[in-house]
């Protein structure tokens, strides 16, 4: 069995080198006194921001560390070997957390979703079908409070997040400008994802002034995904009354010394809230989500670009690669094809 293991606690940006590969055996049977378990083939891992503080030593933290010399873990796809949980199957595909390795023992199955609709790719169950499109669902719609004509900003916007809430502000009658970090991403915002506009951050020396030329009126609603200075210039943009939705802060996952915010009292001024939120309180709206996503993806009504690493061993570059965004859309790594 295959693994990418942990190999110490990383400080400031995490490298290849601080994952290995390691082979290990593995009995491809539940072992007989594991009740509840199943044991999956894994078939697409899902390589995500927050995975980052998961490798540091963290306390009080939302989730754990990984622990060194162990495999990795995180979202994934895969298929039942075999089970001794009533609910799950030999043959059965589910999403969830699942390790950084070939076949893996999961004897907690809390954090396993069963795949209903198999007539869609199966690596969607990481992105848009998955963690980040129920990010995207819960966060645009519950903690937003968008309405038709709002003015939309979203940063990090052609990652696997930002896309998702693009197209749901789009299809909500929303004016939606995006930020990313490449030319080609700004094309594909405006051309595959329907925004009105999108601007390449690294290009823009006053982002202050950037944002007022996309919002001469100001933002209604900012999906924050990036933090730091965006969100400076950002709440200096905002409309009175205006809703920030506070899923991520990439720029700072890496930093010893977090970035001050210095425009923090726009939140009294402008009457703003700004509200942050865990994809883990939302997952009860999983099948109204689904229920809405679906047939958006069979009619075509919502696009979903991926970018796809091959094998196992490519998991630690693909996993790095978020903070420097060498991904072009969601980060998915093929362990297997079925
Ligand atoms: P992406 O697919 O968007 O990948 C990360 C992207 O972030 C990169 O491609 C890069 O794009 C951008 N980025 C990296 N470093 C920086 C930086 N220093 N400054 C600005 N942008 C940077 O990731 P996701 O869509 O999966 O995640 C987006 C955000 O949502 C993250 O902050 C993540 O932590 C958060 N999240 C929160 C959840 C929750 O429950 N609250 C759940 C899931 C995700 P570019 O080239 O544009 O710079």
């Amino acid at each position: 069995n295959k693994q990418i293991v942990l190999k110490d606690y990383v400080k400031g940006y995490p490298k290849e080198s601080d994952m290995v590969l390691k082979t290990s055996i593995i009995k491809l049977k539940v072992p007989e006194d594991c009740h509840d378990a199943v044991l999956v083939k894994n078939l697409y891992l899902s390589c995500d921001p927050y995975m980052r503080n998961r490798m540091s030593k963290i306390e009080g933290s939302y989730v754990d560390s990984f622990t060194p010399g162990s495999p990795i873990t995180g979202y994934g796809v895969a298929r039942v070997v075999d089970s001794s949980h009533p609910n799950f199957k030999k043959g059965d595909l589910i999403w969830g957390i699942i390790g950084w390795e070939e076949y893996s023992l999961i004897k907690s199955t809390e954090a396993l979703f069963k795949i209903q609709h198999t007539d869609i790719p199966l690596s969607y169950y990481t992105g848009i079908l998955g963690m980040p499109g129920t990010t995207a669902y819960c966060g645009f719609y519950e903690v937003c409070s968008p309405k038709e004509g709002e003015t939309v900003f979203i940063s990090a916007a052609s990652g696997a997040v930002g896309q998702l809430v693009g197209q749901f502000a789009k299809l909500l009658g929303c004016y939606v400008v995006g930020s990313a970090g490449s030319k080609d991403k700004v094309d594909l915002l405006k051309s595959k994802f329907g925004f009105d506009d999108a601007f390449n951050y690294k290009e823009e020396p006053d982002l202050n002034a950037a944002l007022k030329r996309y919002f001469p009126n100001g933002i209604d609603i900012y999906f924050e995904n990036v933090g730091g200075k965006m969100l400076d210039a950002v709440l200096l943009n905002m409309r009175n009354h205006g809703r920030i939705a506070a899923c991520g802060m990439i720029s700072q996952y890496n930093l010893e010394e977090p970035e001050g915010v210095r425009n923090l009292f726009c939140l009294v001024a402008k009457r703003i809230r700004m509200e942050g939120f865990l994809v883990f309180d939302y997952y009860h709206l999983y099948p109204k989500f689904s229920d809405m996503v679906v047939p958006l993806i069979r009619q075509g009504k919502i696009s979903y670009v991926e970018d796809i690493a091959q094998g196992l061993e490519s998991a630690p570059a693909a996993l790095i690669g978020l903070f420097s965004g060498r991904n072009v859309g969601k980060q998915v790594v093929v362990v297997a094809h079925e």
